[in-house]
C-alpha cells in the first residue's frame, strides 16, 4: 500500500454519477449544523478567528450562517462526491450567493477542518502542494481510525504521508476478523455511538455495509428469568434520576478529597444511595410516628366516646327514673340540669365521633400505604441496580471507583443512535482506506522520536526482522495509544522512546488521564439460541445478565449479536478477569448463558476468543478515561505539539484520548486526526484562503478538467514553497498561469 497520492486517487467510479441538491429550508440547515456538531445559529469561536469580519455586522454573521450551514447540508446530501463552491452556490438564493469568495472560503475552512469533504469521496478538483518535497512530509505513527482520519485530510491538503504501523494490519483497536466457518468476530470497537452526530455517519453512506440499530436496555436476566418490564422501569427510572443528580451537581462546584483528587463516580453513587437509604429511614420513622399518634388519638377518642355515652346514658335513665316517681315536678332545677346533661353529652359524643372517624380514616389511609424501611432491598434489588452501574461501567471503559464523578458516559455513549455492522467495523475503516494508495508500512514498529533536531524529526523504526531503520521527515503525528504513552513516560522497554523526553507538563497529563481496560471473551456457536434480532428489523441483539457480585457487576453481564451471526460476545471491564485463564473465563460464560438458556446453550462453544487488550504492547488499554486526576486542561496539553529548536511545532498528537468530547470512541479518534490534520495545515499552509475556482464555475468551465485550488493569500516564506515557485510570484487574485501549474501540482 504505497505510492503517492494524486487527485485521480480519490476518482472512483463506483462512486460517480450521484446528483446534489437537497431540499435546504431552516429545518435542514439547523439538521445540517447539527450533524457536524456546530451551533446553526451563531459561529464558533474558531470560525470567529478564521473569519474576522464576522466581528463587523451582524448581517455578515447571518450570510455567513447561512453559507455555511448550506455547505454542510450540502454536503451531507452526497457525502459521496466533492462538495465545491459551485454546489453549494447552486443551493443558495440569490442574492446570498454572490459573493463567491465568501462560499470558497467556507467551503475551504470546513474541508480543512474535516466537517465536509472527508473519507471517501469522488474528488473533482486537484490538490495543490504548498510546500517543497520535504517540507511537506509527514509520518504518522499507527493506523488506526485517528491515523488513517488524519492521512486522508493531510494528502487533500498536499502532504505527502507515510503511516508507520507495528501491527500487521491496520484499525488499531478496532479490529474485525472472520473464524474458519466464516463468522465476524470483533475484538475491539464494535458499536458505533451517537450516529445522529457523528462523522461515521457520514463515513457509512460512502461505503455500504449492513447495519443494526443498538437498543442498550433490552432483556435483563436475573437469576436465570427475566426481570419484568415494571421492575425496569423502576430501576431505570431510579438510575436516570440518580445520574441526573450527579450531572446536576457537577456544574454546581468541584468536588475533591483532601487530597485534590476528584469524588469517584462509585462514592458519588454511594452518597447518592446513604442519601436515598437516610431519607427513607426518615419517611418510615415518621410514618410509625404517625400511626403511634394516630392510634392513641383513635384510642383516646374512643374512651371520650365510650364516657360521653355512658354519661348521656346514666343521666338520661335519672331523669326517667325520678320523672316516674314524680320527684321532679317540684324540682325543675334538677329536671333542666338532667335534660342539660344528656344534651350536652351527646353533642360532645357527636364531635368526638367526628374526631374518632378523622382518625381511623388516617389509620387506616397510613395502614393502606406502608412505608419501606430500606429504599433498596440488599438482596437482588441492589444487584440489578448495581448492574446499572455495571453498564456505565461497561461504556466508561473503566470501574466506577477510578472514575470522576463529573465524567458522564451519557455525553458521548449512552443517549442517542446506537448501531453495529455485519462485516465488523474493521471494514468500515478498510473500504474507507482503499482505492486511496495510502502509503502504509505494516510492522513497523516506532521505537524512538527524535525531536532534538533543528528542523525535522527523526523516527527509528524496527522492522519485523528486527532490523532498525531511520526516517526523517518535517512533521510527525503521533497517535499512540494513551495506554503506549504511559509506558513510554515510564520508561518501559516495550514503548517508543522521545528523544528528548516529553516535557513535565505532557508527562503529568499523560499520567493523569485514566487508561480503561475492557476486554471480550467471543463465542461462536453451531447456531444462535438467543433470540437474534431479525435482519428485517435491522436490530443487533443484547441482553444482560445481572451478576450476584457488585465486584464483577461490569463483566460477562453485557451480551451482545448481530442479527444472523452465531457468534455471542461478552465484556470484562477492568481488573476482574484479567489474570483469569481463558478456560475458566469460557466456563464462567458458559455457567451464566446455561443459567437463562439451558440445554438449548452447548457445552462448549464452537470456537472461542479472549481478547488481553491490557498485554497489547500496541495498545495496553482499551481506551482513556477521566480518572480521578484528570483535568480539562490535560486534554489541551496531552495534544500539544513538541517543538524543534527553530521553535516549529513538529510532532503532533491524535488519538481518542486527545478528545475531550469523544474520548475513548472510534468517532472521538476520526476526529482527533482531522483536527491534527487542520492544526498541520493551519501552521503551515495559513490560514488564508483565496480561491477563484468558483468564478471559474460561474463562466461555466468544466471541474472535472481540473481547477486548481490555491490555499494561500500572502507570500509564503522562501523555502516553504514549492519547487519552482517565487513568493507570491505568479499568483494573482488566485489564478496561475497555466505554465506554473505542473510544477506546482507537482
Ligand atoms: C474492547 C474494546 C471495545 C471498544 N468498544 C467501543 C465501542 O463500542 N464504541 C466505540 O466508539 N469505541 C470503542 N472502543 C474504543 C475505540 O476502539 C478506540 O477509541 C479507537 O479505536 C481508538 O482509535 P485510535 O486511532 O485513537 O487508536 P488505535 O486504534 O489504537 O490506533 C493507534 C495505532 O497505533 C499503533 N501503534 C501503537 N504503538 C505503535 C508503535 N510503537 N509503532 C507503530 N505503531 C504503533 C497501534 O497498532 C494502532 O494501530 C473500544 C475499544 C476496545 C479495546
Amino acid at each position: 500500500m504505497s505510492s503517492e497520492a494524486t487527485s485521480s486517487d480519490y476518482v472512483d467510479d463506483e462512486l460517480r454519477g450521484e446528483d446534489f441538491g437537497p431540499s435546504i429550508d431552516d429545518n435542514a440547515l439547523a439538521a445540517a449544523a447539527r450533524q457536524a456538531r456546530l451551533p446553526f445559529d451563531r459561529p464558533t469561536e474558531h470560525e470567529l478567528a478564521f473569519f474576522p469580519e464576522l466581528w463587523e455586522h451582524k448581517t455578515a454573521v447571518e450570510v455567513f450562517l447561512l453559507i455555511r450551514n448550506s455547505t454542510l447540508a450540502t454536503w451531507q446530501y452526497n457525502p459521496q462526491k466533492e462538495c465545491t463552491a459551485s454546489d453549494v452556490r447552486n443551493n443558495i438564493f440569490p442574492p446570498f450567493n454572490s459573493d463567491l469568495d465568501l462560499i470558497q472560503n467556507v467551503v475551504h475552512f470546513l474541508t480543512r477542518h474535516g466537517l465536509i469533504n472527508f473519507g471517501r469521496y469522488v474528488r473533482s478538483t486537484r490538490i495543490t502542494r504548498f510546500l517543497v518535497r520535504d517540507r511537506r512530509k509527514v509520518i504518522i505513527i499507527g493506523a488506526g481510525a485517528a491515523g488513517i482520519s488524519a492521512a486522508i485530510q493531510l494528502i487533500s491538503t498536499g502532504f505527502d504521508v507515510t503511516i508507520l504501523e507495528g501491527r500487521g494490519r491496520i484499525g488499531g483497536r478496532v479490529h474485525s476478523f472472520k473464524t474458519k466457518s466464516g463468522q465476524v468476530m470483533e475484538t475491539g470497537g464494535d458499536t458505533l455511538r451517537k450516529l445522529e452526530d457523528s462523522p461515521m455517519t457520514t463515513l457509512l453512506h460512502q461505503v455500504s455495509l449492513e447495519e443494526h440499530g443498538v437498543y442498550d436496555y433490552t432483556t435483563i436476566y436475573v437469576d436465570g428469568k427475566p426481570l419484568n418490564d415494571d421492575k425496569i422501569h423502576i430501576f431505570l427510572t431510579h438510575y436516570e434520576s440518580a445520574k441526573g443528580a450527579l450531572n446536576w451537581e457537577a456544574h454546581q462546584r468541584e468536588h475533591r478529597d483532601e487530597n485534590g483528587l476528584f469524588v469517584s463516580r462509585q462514592r458519588a453513587y454511594e452518597n447518592l444511595m446513604n442519601l436515598s437509604e437516610r431519607s427513607t429511614l426518615i419517611k418510615y420513622f415518621n410514618h410509625c410516628k404517625s400511626l403511634e399518634e394516630v392510634a392513641r388519638a383513635r384510642e383516646k377518642h374512643y374512651n371520650q366516646m365510650k364516657n360521653l355515652r355512658n354519661t348521656a346514658l346514666m343521666a338520661e335513665n335519672r331523669l326517667k327514673k325520678l320523672e316516674e316517681q314524680g320527684l321532679l315536678d317540684n324540682d325543675p332545677i334538677m329536671r333542666r340540669s338532667l335534660k342539660r346533661d344528656v344534651a350536652t353529652s351527646i353533642q360532645k359524643f357527636d364531635e368526638v365521633s367526628n374526631a374518632f372517624e378523622a382518625a381511623d380514616n388516617h389509620w387506616k389511609l397510613l395502614n393502606e400505604h406502608p412505608q419501606a424501611k430500606q429504599f433498596m432491598h440488599p438482596g437482588s434489588d441492589f444487584n440489578t441496580y448495581n448492574f446499572m452501574l455495571g453498564f456505565e461501567e461497561y461504556l466508561i471503559g473503566a470501574q466506577l471507583e477510578k472514575v470522576q464523578f463529573s465524567c458522564d458516559s451519557a455525553v458521548n455513549k449512552e443517549h442517542g443512535v446506537a448501531a453495529r455492522l455485519t462485516e465488523g467495523v474493521a471494514e468500515l475503516l478498510l473500504r474507507i482506506t482503499q482505492r486511496r494508495n495510502l502509503d502504509i508500512h505494516l510492522n513497523h514498529k516506532v521505537v524512538d522520536i527524535d525531536y532534538s533536531g533543528v528542523d525535522d524529526v527523526k523516527v527509528k523504526v524496527q522492522k519485523k526482522d528486527g532490523e532498525i531503520e531511520e526516517l526523517t521527515a518535517a512533521i510527525v503525528i503521533s497517535t499512540l495509544p494513551i495506554g503506549v504513552l504511559k509506558k513510554s513516560i515510564s520508561g518501559d522497554a516495550r514503548a517508543p522512546t522521545f528523544t528528548p523526553p516529553v516535557p513535565a507538563e505532557k508527562a503529568k497529563s499523560i499520567r493523569n488521564m485514566g487508561s480503561g481496560l475492557i476486554n471480550k471473551c467471543i463465542l461462536e456457536f453451531d447456531k444462535a439460541f438467543w433470540a437474534t434480532g431479525s435482519r428485517a428489523n435491522n436490530q443487533s441483539t443484547q441482553f444482560v445478565t445481572v451478576s450476584p457480585n457488585i465486584r464483577t457487576r461490569g463483566s460477562l453481564s453485557i451480551w451482545s449479536s448481530t442479527p444472523g451471526s452465531k457468534v455471542l460476545t461478552t465484556y470484562m471491564v477492568g481488573d476482574s478477569c484479567k489474570d483469569s485463564p481463558d478456560d475458566v473465563i469460557i466456563q464462567r460464560a458458559l455457567q451464566t448463558l446455561h443459567k437463562v438458556f439451558g440445554n438449548n446453550c452447548p457445552r462448549t462453544p464452537l470456537s472461542a476468543h479472549i481478547t488481553r487488550w491490557h498485554e497489547d504492547e500496541f495498545a495496553f488499554g482499551s481506551g482513556s478515561f477521566m480518572s480521578l486526576r484528570t483535568e480539562k486542561s490535560d486534554f489541551d496539553e496531552l495534544m500539544k505539539p513538541l517543538k524543534t529548536s527553530d521553535g516549529k511545532n513538529r510532532v503532533y498528537f491524535a488519538g481518542e484520548h486527545t478528545s475531550s468530547s469523544y474520548a475513548a470512541t472510534i468517532q472521538g479518534a476520526w476526529m482527533s486526526g482531522a483536527r491534527a490534520a487542520a492544526d498541520i495545515a493551519n501552521d503551515y499552509v495559513g490560514f488564508g484562503f483565496v480561491d477563484m475556482s468558483g468564478t471559474k464555475n460561474v463562466k461555466g468551465e468544466d471541474e472535472e478538467g481540473g481547477d486548481m485550488h490555491i490555499d494561500h493569500d500572502g507570500p509564503l516564506p522562501e523555502g516553504m514553497l514549492a519547487d519552482g515557485q517565487q513568493a507570491n510570484g505568479g499568483v494573482v487574485n488566485g489564478e496561475i498561469p497555466e505554465a506554473k501549474k505542473a510544477k506546482i501540482d507537482n
